[in-house]
């Protein structure tokens, strides 16, 4: 299965330094082995200029949320079809920040998951558990819940538009990183239940791994069975760091 590598750049950039970085994301990958899938997911304000800055590469450019109404009055949301408008072709869901700082359910996360589906934008589903929930045994349980319940109503038939990236919480922004037998463990739990779900169509869905992943961790993840990815955040931001992380997913 392809990988993919997706940066999450949260709230950090403006147009133009976005639209720099990514250019320079673009220039790093060139000649580089097209093994791979490549998505930015840059701050709203910036997608379409990221857009246009990778316009002549295989990178696609992603939104990291969006609400699950099409239009209407919710005041400051962004909708599916605004993020086609820009050119984005995935959305993050369920990103544990969202769930934390804007109180997101995993119905709402389904909600928005099919909102993505809608409108042919492909989501990815970010599950993790807590600290606290990873020292109370809880993690296969909480991750198991936020599979089933983000995809509920999902048929099999859209099975190959998800992705799901497993992101414990605790790894996130931290540096401490899930080992990579920690989070094979978790990835096959998700794929057994993924397979559950949507029988042979679910091998087509890959399960990528965040939380602080870098260029020094990034091979010894990524060549873990079950790991189809990576989803990154901090070191997305230098185009250096990233395109290692790619170029360690095409060895
Ligand atoms: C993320 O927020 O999706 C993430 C994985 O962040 P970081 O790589 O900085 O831990």
């Amino acid at each position: 299965m392809r990988p993919l590598i997706a940066g999450n750049w949260k709230m950090n950039l403006l147009r133009r330094q976005g639209a720099d970085l990514a250019a320079a994301v673009a220039r790093g990958l060139r000649g580089t082995d097209a093994g791979v899938d490549v998505t930015l997911f840059p701050p709203f304000p910036a997608v379409a200029a990221v857009v246009e800055a990778v316009a002549d590469s295989e990178i696609t450019v992603g939104g990291q949320d969006l609400h699950a109404e099409d239009a209407g009055a919710h005041t400051g949301a962004i909708s599916g079809p605004m993020l086609l408008d820009m050119g984005a072709t995935r959305v993050l869901v369920g990103h544990s920040e969202r769930r934390q700082e804007f109180g997101e359910s995993d119905e709402v996360v389904n909600l928005k998951l099919k909102a993505a589906l809608r409108h042919d934008i492909l989501p990815v589903l970010c599950v993790g558990d807590t600290h606290d929930e990873r020292e109370a045994g809880q993690t296969e349980a909480v991750v198991e819940r936020q599979v089933r319940t983000g995809l509920e109503g999902v048929v099999t038939g859209r099975a190959a538009e998800i992705t799901v990236a497993y992101e414990p919480v605790w790894a996130i922004g931290t540096g401490v990183t899930a080992t990579p037998d920690e989070a094979a463990a978790v990835h096959a739990r998700i794929h057994a239940l993924l397979q559950e779900l949507w029988g042979q169509a679910a091998e087509s869905v890959r399960v990528l791994y965040g939380g602080s992943v870098t260029p020094g961790n990034a091979a010894d993840l990524l060549t873990r069975p079950g790991i189809e990815g990576a989803l990154v955040g901090g070191a997305s931001l230098d185009a250096r760091d990233f395109c290692a992380i790619v170029r360690a997913a095409c060895a």
